[in-house]
């Protein structure tokens, strides 16, 4: 499908597609696609303002209730579902199906945020004192900022959104500058599930704004957003981290990553190819839980860098569009720079480079690359940097204990995983003493995850939990109640004040 015909199907206008000063770009071919409008930094605090007016109303009405919006919200999505995902194609250079997939990220973080829209559960608690009953009760918190990256154009909004509407909090987006199309597909889905909802949702509950890093810093340094969710590079994030805790924010950070896979002597050798080649090609290298570190044993390690070289040489790399790709193109030029600067590093610390070279011949255009393995004599500087690219590091290792050793020794803390048939050595990667990563699989690989568990990272990852699980709780401020149904006012601790 060309350019004009996806935006066309998601109804843009001419007036939205140009005039603007944010050009857009197509990672498919490099086409100029758009020149959108961009919020000026001084409309923030209207923008604010008409969020925490949302807000005095959004937090009245039943969860249950705000939950019906957001089961409309997720039967939008499987309306638009094919033309969405081929924005995202367009919009971000991934291939169809994984353009789809992020669609139903969407559509299942919706139909799990329905049912948690009645299970805000809090607690009842036994107080120490006679007559006197103690209660949790979760209550919203107030207008979330969303920045997001350009990786997962739409599927980050959705997985703050959704919860947080649930949660009685509006919303506020800051999507990438590379991906303001998908984001604007995105708020008309959402205004058309409003539509359909009622009077009870106020004007304003989810608003976007379109510009760079400066809208996004109003936001982060706005005491009136008290909860800032931020996805990016961990560059971002350190400067994001601490100016909302300056102001005493609360932030949901989700940042870079670093991801590992070990391969133990007792692995399914085919399986664990399948694995890696999905992780580490997939998307062309650009999800946060990319594998970009391979720990293999090293009785094992010539034999599966043997199947690795012969499954990457068949790659199909090309047009995201066609149904035989399985690579797409870099998001742009830059990414491809910084891919040859890193395998240049690489080379220079001892690595030995396969693949890696710009793909020039039978591609529409863009930046296509061929996915690089390279074979390290230890985990250097630059095997310790995230770089968004297609590179997979490979090194082995003699026993378990060193090969968690080097799985951790990253500053990074998202996915990881091992492959394995022996418990012992399974169980012990997923113990205390195992990974120190937010996901760690076994017999899986580290990306791919579902909406069902709760994700993020620790270390440079930045601590933050999305999605499923207790997550919900991130968007909601806690509240302890203590009830005196007693004639008596007796103090805790058996503490005597006798006036
Ligand atoms: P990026 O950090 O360049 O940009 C992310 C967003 O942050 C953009 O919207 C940008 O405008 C905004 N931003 C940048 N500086 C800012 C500032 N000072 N204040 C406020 N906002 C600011 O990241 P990117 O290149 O778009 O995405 C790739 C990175 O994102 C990778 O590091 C990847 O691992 C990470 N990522 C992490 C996750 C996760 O869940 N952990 C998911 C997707 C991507």
């Amino acid at each position: 499908m060309d350019h004009a015909t996806v935006l066309k199907n998601l109804d843009f206008t001419q007036d939205e597609l140009t005039g603007g000063t944010l050009t857009v770009t197509s990672p498919v071919d490099g086409a100029e696609v758009a020149q959108v409008a961009e919020l000026p930094v001084a409309d923030m605090a209207g923008v604010i303002a008409k969020s925490q007016e949302a807000f005095k109303a959004w937090r009245t009405v039943p969860a249950p209730r705000r939950g019906e919006l957001v089961r409309l919200l997720g039967e939008e999505l499987r309306a638009s579902k094919d033309a969405l995902g081929a924005l995202v194609t367009l919009e971000a250079g991934k291939i169809t199906s994984e353009g789809l997939g992020e669609v139903q990220e969407m559509i299942d973080i919706c139909d799990f945020a329905v049912g948690q829209s009645r299970q805000l559960y809090g607690l009842t608690i036994a107080s120490e004192r006679p007559g006197h009953k103690m209660t949790e009760t979760w209550h919203p918190m107030g207008p979330v900022g969303v920045i997001s990256a350009f990786n997962f154009p739409v599927a980050v909004w959705s997985w703050n959104a959704a919860l947080a509407l649930i949660c009685g909090d509006p919303v506020i987006w800051k999507p990438s500058e590379k991906t303001p199309l998908t984001a604007m597909a995105c708020q008309k889905i959402f205004d058309r599930a409003v539509a359909r909802f009622g009077d009870d949702a106020p004007e304003g509950l989810s608003q976007l704004v379109i510009g760079g890093a400066d809208l996004g810093a109003a936001l982060v340094d706005s005491k009136d957003v008290p909860i800032i969710s931020a996805t990016g590079s961990t560059r971002m994030g350190s400067i994001v981290g601490p100016k909302v805790a300056a102001r005493w924010g609360r932030s949901i950070l989700e940042l870079g990553g670093n991801n590992a896979m070990i391969v133990a002597p007792s692995a399914d050798l085919d399986m664990a190819v399948r694995g890696i080649v999905f992780s580490a090609v997939g998307t062309a290298g650009q999800r946060c839980t990319t594998l970009r570190r391979l720990i293999v044993h090293k009785s094992i390690k010539t034999e599966l860098v043997e199947k690795l070289k012969a499954a990457y040489a068949s790659l199909p790399i090309g047009d995201p569009r066609e149904d035989s790709t399985l690579i797409g193109p870099l998001v742009d030029q830059g990414a491809l720079d910084a891919m040859q600067s890193a395998l240049a590093s690489a080379k220079a610390e001892g690595g030995v480079v396969f693949g890696g070279a710009a793909v020039t011949e039978g591609v529409p255009g863009g930046a296509y690359v061929a996915p690089a393995l390279v074979e390290m004599p230890g985990q250097t500087e630059t095997v310790k940097t995230e770089t968004f690219v297609p590179i997979m590091y490979v090194m082995e290792y003699d026993t378990l204990d060193e090969a968690i050793e080097l799985q951790n020794d990253v500053p990074q803390g998202l996915s990881s995983c091992i492959f394995t048939l022996n418990v012992r050595e399974a169980e012990t990667f997923i113990s205390a003493s195992g990974s120190d990563c937010g996901i760690a699989n076994v017999n899986i690989g580290p990306s791919g995850a579902e909406i069902g568990g709760a994700f993020g990272g620790e270390k440079e990852t930045g601590g933050g939990r999305e999605s499923g699980s207790d997550a919900w709780k991130g968007y909601m401020r806690r509240q302890t109640s203590t009830v005196n149904y007693s004639a008596a006012l007796p103090l805790a601790q058996g503490v005597s004040f006798d006036i």
